[in-house]
């Protein structure tokens, strides 16, 4: 079965950013050396955190497991280099509000020395769709896209679903980010081979692999791989640079023509959205048998000598990939890890790389956006909204604190893309005042569930006290009915017996 082709939907609101990418794909993608030390978040996905497998002292391998999944939602985190662990400790990480997380620490020996591995390989097309995906689990393979969701559960989900299309995410249509445009150069064949292996693993004939129209070298390798492998199954599709068309629902709209229902996922209309960089690490791990250990991030801004892409390993220290791109210049003020939009700031360059990471962002200026004022009511940010939300009214439920209208609203179908802050003469922070309004529905969401849970156990609790004392009663019941027929000692003998019993229980 060949790809349909489809007229492109229309994708409501989205802003044209300046694009900013020139700078960092001037040049090939540049290897990252091994550091002098890794550190490695055991909590690198959505979900539970990895449980560590190594202790202090122990020398690994590199690809050896060195954490692995607890819960239903995990993924394993593996060694990215040899060494030894030295610590598993609170690092410095990425986090909006900074902080630190459990990691394991690593000093490398230099020898980057690899876990032999003794399995023959198998051919990915005659394994079961349901092998291939805990196989995909056993290799830490997240979405890399930012949402790193675990792959394998991703498809699990989705394999329950009616699923008709696949959608490659090469659309990178956030300021600055390049890292999925020089994959998609550079690795255009791995990422058609990790497409195959998706398709093979949920069982489809239909992949589109979207790229931006502003990429043309990416166009150009992806088709002629494409036109080389003759698999007539994956479609290469253009979509306009409008952020943010790489949104999963957007891109699905976008391709697809198909809504995404609010509260829904892309599963819900046949679709599964992975990153172009998800299945070039498929392709690593199903054909030569790489966990993910390494990825291509941007190293970008006028706060950095020479913007580049670099491929490093998960756990290197974000000063080394800097100073690989030259290092500082004297206009270097801040530091973004992710893009101008949707990245999160840090005060430090001590955080490691993670599975998460696609930008490094150092820039000259902190934007300055001016001083907060009233509401207008102008309606800029409604009209710009991709989920076509009404970001004015959602702003005032949630300074009301008004959970039931901020969720009849739609609050929590918001992407925090950011596009009503930029648009707003008001200068009103409005993704900042949804994040926080979404977190604290989840909490009292969370703080519900715990509290419904409770209340069950100690139902639970109460009836099987009760049934115990009806139990008991009709014992007693019934060795008082036989014995009224034995006589006097017997009776006793059993209001004894039941005193000691109570006393046991008391
Ligand atoms: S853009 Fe700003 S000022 Fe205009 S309606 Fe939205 S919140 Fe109000
Ligand atoms: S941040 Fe949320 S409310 Fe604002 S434009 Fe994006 S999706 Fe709409």
């Amino acid at each position: 079965m060949s790809a349909p082709t489809y007229d492109l939907g229309t994708l409501h609101g989205g802003l044209r950013l300046p694009g900013h990418k020139s700078e960092s794909t001037r040049q090939p993608i540049l290897d990252v050396p091994v550091p002098g030390q890794l550190v490695l978040p055991i909590t690198q996905h959505v979900g539970d955190p990895a449980q560590p497998v190594v202790g202090i002292g122990e020398r690994v391998l590199k690809g050896q497991l060195i954490a692995e999944p607890d819960g239903t939602l995990g993924a394993p985190v593996h060694a990215s280099s040899s060494g030894t662990v030295i610590a598993i400790e609170p690092w410095p990480v990425t986090r909006r509000n900074g902080g630190t997380a459990p990691c394991i620490v690593i000093e490398c020996d230099g020898k980057d020395e690899a876990v032999h591995n003794t399995e023959p390989p198998v051919d990915f097309r005659t394994m079961a769709p349901p092998d291939l995906l805990r196989k995909f689990l056993q290799g830490g393979i997240v979405g890399l896209g930012g949402a790193v969701f675990p792959t394998a559960q991703k498809l699990m989900q989705a394999r329950t679903c009616e699923i008709d299309h696949l959608l490659l995410n090469g659309v990178e249509c956030e300021s600055y980010i390049s890292c999925d445009d020089m994959l998609m150069r550079e690795r255009a064949g791995e990422v058609i081979s990790g497409a195959q292996i998706l398709m093979h693993a949920l069982q489809i004939d239909v992949c589109f692999l979207v790229v931006e129209s502003d990429k043309p070298e990416a166009i150009r390798r992806l088709g002629d791989v494409l036109g080389e492998v003759n698999d007539d199954r994956i479609a290469l599709k253009q979509v306009p640079t409008i952020y943010p068309s790489g949104g999963e629902d957007q891109l699905v709209q976008l391709v697809t023509n198909r809504e995404v229902p609010s509260g829904g996922l892309p599963s819900d209309v046949g679709c599964l959205v992975q990153n172009v960089g998800t299945a070039a690490a498929i392709h690593d791990w199903i054909i030569n048998n790489q966990p993910l250990i390494s990825r291509v991030t941007t190293v970008t801004g006028d706060g950095v000598v020479s913007p580049v892409n670099v491929r490093a390993r998960i756990g290197t220290p974000i000063a080394d990939i800097i100073e690989l791109a030259g290092g500082y210049t004297e206009r270097a003020q801040q530091l973004i890890i992710g893009g101008p939009m949707t990245g999160k700031s840090v005060t430090t360059d001590n955080v490691p790389l993670v599975k998460a990471t696609n930008c490094i962002l150092v820039s000259s200026e902190t934007p300055s956006p001016g001083p907060e004022l009233p509401c207008i009511r102008c309606g800029d940010c409604a009209s710009v909204c991709p989920v076509q939300l009404l970001p004015q009214q959602l702003f005032w439920y949630a300074c009301a604190d008004d959970e039931k209208k901020m969720r009849e609203f739609g609050l929590m179908d918001c992407i925090e893309c950011g596009c009503c802050d930029l648009v707003c003469p008001s200068h009103i922070p409005l993704t900042a005042d949804f994040r926080v309004a979404k977190g604290r529905i989840r909490e009292l969401a969370d703080e519900k569930a715990r509290a419904a849970r409770a209340r069950l156990r100690f139902e639970a609790r109460n009836d099987r006290l009760e049934r115990e004392k009806t139990d008991r009663e009709s014992e007693l019941a019934e060795q008082k009915a036989s014995a009224k027929k034995a006589g006097p000692s017997a009776i006793a003998e059993i209001l004894k017996r039941q005193q000691e019993k109570k006393e046991v229980d008391d």
